[in-house]
């Protein structure tokens, strides 16, 4: 583990999955923003690994708010957020949110579990979330939730305890 800014690594990486999935697809196309504490405070992680766990997550959200974009809704603006903060008990959250399509109750159950996609043959392994649980319960001792509404989109939440 290495004491990491949690901020500089949130905005590293969602740069990098926009520009890495534009590069693939040049008519991709997606507003980001970040909303980073300032005071956030450094914290022990395994920098390779949760910086996978924001990649997984993120590029989920790209691909969900580009979904919905290609359905030609008026006014729609397909956007991903990452935020950070420190909760009143102490923890690290990251919040990862897009106004993608979302998800209905039935498949919400499932993302964890490996293998499970909803994605065409060679777009997705079902690897990404399951993996990214690990690492986050497991690895770092900390939560990952997820709060969705169809038709209106989905928020990542990862938890890490500081003390
Ligand atoms: P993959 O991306 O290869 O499908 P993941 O484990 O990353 O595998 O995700 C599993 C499934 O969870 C996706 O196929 C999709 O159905 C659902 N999912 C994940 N993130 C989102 C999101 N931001 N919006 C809507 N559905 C999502
Ligand atoms: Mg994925």
């Amino acid at each position: 583990k290495e004491l990491t800014d949690i901020n500089a690594l949130a905005d590293e990486y969602l740069r990098l999955s926009y520009h890495g999935l534009r590069a693939k697809d040049k008519t991709f196309n997606a507003d980001f923003k970040t909303i980073l504490d300032p005071n956030l405070p450094k914290i022990e992680i395994i920098p390779q690994d949760f910086g996978r766990v924001l990649l997984n997550i993120i590029n989920n959200a790209f691909y969900a708010v580009q979904q919905k974009a290609k359905q030609g809704i008026e006014g729609y603006k397909p956007t991903v957020t990452v935020a950070t903060k420190v909760n009143p008990q102490e923890d690290l959250i990251v919040t990862i949110t897009d106004n993608g399509g979302g998800m209905p109750e039935s498949i919400k159950t499932k993302i964890f579990q490996p293998f499970f996609t909803t994605k065409p043959t060679g777009q997705g392994t079902g690897l990404g979330l399951s993996l990214s649980y690990d690492i986050i319960t497991k690895g770092h001792a900390g939560t990952l939730e997820v709060e969705s509404t169809e038709g209106e989109g989905t928020e990542f939440i990862i938890t890490l305890p500081l003390k």
